[in-house]
């Protein structure tokens, strides 16, 4: 290759070159405030240990909150603050929750990979992303069709194909993939859903908040022994957008 010829096809890689590597420096600043969250959650565990009964959360658990890109399922004028400890509005008056709180929340469901997952209320999807990391298949269910449409095109992007995905009421459950060993419930509820319930397997957990949008609301582990015996147990206060719905 002659000189000019080697430097027209310079010219031609160079915004390739560049490119590549802006989008890899982006990756890997995310990577960092992702690791930096990681850390926050561990140090929130140990302050609640009390609530919790243990200094650490499962292994898994952590990976997955390590791995799951959280920037992806925020609108991009709260991108900078993805890895923040906090929860973010998602629009339509909802919200991705916290990142402690979904942490915990999947812990407390002590999920494995052969495990069927329910999840009320995707939102943005990302607690869905986290569960998908961990069980063989999730069920998640949106209420909100705008919510529940995005959350869908981003976890096909994403390339989680565990997951289904339905819009509709959650609090009658999914009956046709039922029963779950895991049911985790993302807005504040009234009172714990009959058909939920149910469509719990014998020795399954769900969890759930439970409360209303101006009282102290409780997140609760519901348990289900193999005798069908349903026990409960308040893990620590916590604050949810309401369940809606029409029951
Ligand atoms: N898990 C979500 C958090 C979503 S906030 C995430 O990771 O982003 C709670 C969601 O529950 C909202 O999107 C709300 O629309 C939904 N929701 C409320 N009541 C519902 C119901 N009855 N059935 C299904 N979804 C419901």
């Amino acid at each position: 290759m002659d000189t000019r010829s080697r430097n027209i096809l310079f010219l031609l890689l160079f915004p390739l070159l560049f490119f590549s590597s802006a989008d890899h420096a982006l990756a890997d600043r995310y990577a960092t405030a992702r690791r930096n969250m990681v850390l926050e959650i561990e140090q929130d565990v140990r302050d609640t240990r009390r609530h919790i009964g243990r200094e650490s959360l499962m292994q898994g658990v952590m990976v997955a909150m390590a791995t799951v890109p959280r920037h992806e399922f925020v609108p991009a004028a709260s991108r900078r603050l993805a890895y923040a400890n906090r929860p973010l509005p998602i629009g339509h008056g909802q919200t991705i929750s916290q990142p402690y709180i979904v942490a915990l929340m999947t812990d407390l469901l002590q999920v494995d990979k052969n495990d069927r997952v329910l999840e009320i209320g995707a939102g943005s999807g990302y607690q869905a992303a986290i569960l998908a990391e961990l069980a063989g298949a999730v069920y998640t269910m949106e209420i909100i069709r705008p919510l529940g449409e995005k959350a869908g095109k981003k976890l096909y992007k994403l390339g989680y194909n565990n997951i289904s995905l339905r819009i509709a009421d959650g609090y009658y459950g999914w009956p046709e993939a039922a029963p779950f060993d895991a049911i985790i419930v993302t807005a504040a509820a009234t009172h714990i859903p009959p058909p939920l319930l149910r469509q719990l397997k014998p020795g399954g957990r769900m969890v759930i908040p439970v409360g209303t949008r101006f009282m102290v609301q409780q997140l609760l582990l519901v348990e289900k022994n193999t005798a069908g015996e349903i026990t409960s147990r308040q893990i620590l206060p916590v604050r949810f957008v309401p369940f809606t719905g029409g029951h």
